[in-house]
Order: structure tokens, then sequence, then C-alpha cells
């Protein structure tokens, strides 16, 4: 079967993310979207993936918690979690390593948090779009002990892009699924670099607004509608 997946959203806890991104409207959004699968990827953050389960809880839509991390190398990493309990374990760890800088909310924009009912009851005090005392190679130990994966995002750009900062994949890393950004043409970026064609190539929104969550364009073929069949198709 196919499922139309979103696996780079972010709710309004990202600093960048828009206000409106709640876990209750971006649950609405991706089911009026045509969606099966989304992900809650926020800067150096879990926090609202709970909430956001929550909201789709009763719906005929699946959302796996993640989050978006900025390696001390600069290099942002999409790691998904196969359970609530996995990703607030390495929410707990990413919190430790992360610097102490505060948000300046007038400048980044506030970083809102929710409670599991959505509703938004605090605020994330430190600046989430900071670096974190991290190593790539960490990130994969760490999330790969925790049995999620880690997805390399928005390979194709400039900026905190583990190719653009490394100058290439680590082959030593256990890499099987890079992220495309939702503007590049897959075809163009496959011609050009050659040795990525035999990675799993996916291409998600990285909304931080609702609107830009992702139509139901992009799809992956699965045994069945579940979080261990679509943890296998980005595995393989
Ligand atoms: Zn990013
Ligand atoms: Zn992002």
């Amino acid at each position: 079967m196919k499922l139309f997946y979103d696996l780079h959203i972010h709710s309004a806890l990202s600093p960048c993310g828009d206000n409106d991104m709640s876990p209750m409207n971006i649950v609405n959004m991706s089911i009026i979207k045509g969606l099966d699968v989304i992900a809650i990827t926020d800067h150096n953050s879990v926090k609202n993936c709970l909430p956001c389960l929550e909201a789709a809880k009763g719906n005929d839509i699946i959302v796996i918690p993640g989050m978006e991390i900025q390696t001390k190398e600069e290099v942002h990493l999409i790691c998904l979690f196969r359970d609530i309990d996995c990703a607030l374990e390495f929410g707990g760890i990413v919190d430790e390593l992360m610097p102490d800088i505060p948000n300046k909310p007038d400048f980044f924009g506030e970083q809102l948090v929710f409670d599991i009912n959505g509703n938004n009851v605090d605020k994330e005090s430190r600046l989430l779009v900071s670096s974190v005392n991290m190593s790539i190679d960490k990130v994969f130990s760490t999330v790969g002990g925790l049995n999620g994966i880690v997805i390399p995002a928005h390979v194709d750009k400039r900026n905190y892009s583990i190719i653009s900062n490394l100058g290439f994949l680590p082959v030593n890393l256990d890499i099987k699924t890079i992220e495309l950004s939702k503007n590049c043409n897959r075809e163009d970026f496959i011609r050009k670099n050659k040795y990525l064609e035999n990675y799993k190539i996916i291409t998600n929104s990285d909304a931080h607004y609702l609107g830009d969550i992702s139509e139901p364009i992009n799809y992956m073929k699965v045994e069945s509608k579940d979080i261990e069949s679509i943890f296998n198709f980005l595995n393989e």
C-alpha cells in the first residue's frame, strides 16, 4: 500500500515555526491534506511530540515523534523514534548538551510548549536553533541505541547539510535514507551526485507554517500502515 508522508514538520516550539503550528492544527491540516504519516521534528527538542501524538488519537494518521537536531558540526539530522518513550529519552540527553543561550522571542520567534490537551502552557527559554554539543557520530550511535533512525536533512542545501558541511556523506555511518528539500529536483540532484543514487531519498516539507505541510505527493510503499512498516521502509 501507499502511505503519503511528511516526515519533517516543525511545531510552534521551533522559534521559526508559526505560532499557529499547534498540535491540533498540525494534525488536522495533515488529515485535510490527505497524509497518512507525519513526523514532528522541532529543532533540538521533543517537547511537543506527545501532544501531537495525543491530538492524533482516534484519527487514521500516524504521528512519529522526532527531532531535527543541530550537531556541533552545524549539521541538521532528522531523528525519528518508534515510540514516545525513546523520543523523550533522547530529548533528555539533548537537553543536557544544549548551550545555555536565551531565546530572544522578538528576534527569533516564540518557542511554545503545549500540554497533552493541546494547550499552550509554557515557553522554552533557551534558544533551540543552536548547535548541541553532540557530534554526528554520537547522534547516530545514541539514536541507534534507542532503536530510532537518523536521516540527514536537506542534503541538497548549502546550509546545515551534512554534505555541504563535511563535503561528503560518511560511509561509516548507518545511513540508509537521506532527505532532499522540497524544491530540489530529485533527478537533477542524482545526476549531479551519482554516488548517492543507492541511498533511499525522501522529500519532506520542512514546514514551519500550516499551509506548507506537504500535499499528498510523496509516498512510501509498505506492507501495512504501521510504525514497523514505516521504519522498515526507511531502513532498507
Ligand atoms: Zn534544517
Ligand atoms: Zn527543519
